[in-house]
């Protein structure tokens, strides 16, 4: 399957305010993705990208402006809905430590979509395939390496057939020897029509995949453009100082 991007907003920020207490951690955001977008967010730490994709599945709520997904404003559904059609990869995978792999991507579909136990099974057995774990089913996190535990965390919200995926830096927490089987196999994700928000400081990835950047920078969207235009032609001090320190 080849990625098409569609015309229309899957999500879309306007007017977007947060605090956290008096600090405001996200000022006047505006900005939209278009069904199947695959999208890079970077900025320097603290600058509140996190904060922002967590909003998005309603882990954050916001003060002032809106969130639509399709159109509606999120404060208007459920979360557990939310979160059945957008699902998350943390920094620190956030498996559950007692369960084994097979059971980490049963529990939320039997438990969030209500699938019966057989299909559930199924579908992890599928995901953990296109992640290239089958051979780890019977696992336990402990047993398995940090770019096996984010594998797996990837399986387990694709199980779930997401419409959009969040990543949080997805590698940070790695090794440098994992990060790339971790980016491979979110490059294959790349392939099919699912929209990708990405927090990531890898900016081969962002280069290869994304369609879009956006810098943020103290609670600032200050870029929201194109690859090329972000690495080759951007004309902001703030992007050309953050870039000579990573790259
Ligand atoms: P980033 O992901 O870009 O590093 P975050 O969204 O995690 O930034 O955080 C942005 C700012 O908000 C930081 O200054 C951080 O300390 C602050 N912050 C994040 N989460 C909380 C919280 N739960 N309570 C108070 N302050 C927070
Ligand atoms: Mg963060």
């Amino acid at each position: 399957m080849t990625r098409t991007i569609k015309e229309e907003k899957i999500i879309e920020f306007i007017n977007v305010t947060k605090y956290f207490g008096a600090f405001k951690v996200l000022d006047n955001i505006n900005f939209h993705v278009k069904k199947s977008e695959i999208i890079v967010i970077c900025g320097p730490s603290g600058s509140g990208k996190s904060t922002l994709i967590r909003c998005i599945n309603k882990l954050e709520k916001i003060q002032e402006g809106k969130i639509l997904f399709h159109g509606q404003n999120i404060r208007e559904i459920k979360s557990i809905e939310i979160r059945k059609k957008i699902g998350m990869v943390f920094q620190h995978f956030n498996l559950f430590p007692h369960l084994t792999v097979r059971e980490n991507i049963t529990l939320p579909l039997i438990k969030v979509q209500k699938k019966p136990k057989k299909e559930a099974e199924i579908l992890a057995e599928e995901t953990l395939a296109r992640v290239k774990l089958s051979d780890q089913i019977n696992k336990y996190p402990s047993e398995l390496s940090g770019g096996q535990k984010q594998r797996v965390a990837i399986a387990r919200v694709l199980a779930m057939k997401p419409e959009v995926m969040l990543f949080d830096e997805p590698t940070s927490a790695l090794d440098p020897e994992m990060v790339n089987e971790v980016l491979d196999v979110m490059k294959s994700l790349t392939e099919e029509d699912i929209t990708i928000l990405c927090v990531t400081h890898e900016m081969g990835f962002a280069r290869e995949v994304a369609d879009r950047i956006i810098f943020m920078d103290a609670g600032k969207i200050v870029e929201n453009t194109d690859v090329n235009t972000f690495f080759s032609h951007t004309d902001n001090p703030r992007v050309k100082e953050f870039l000579s320190k990573i790259m």
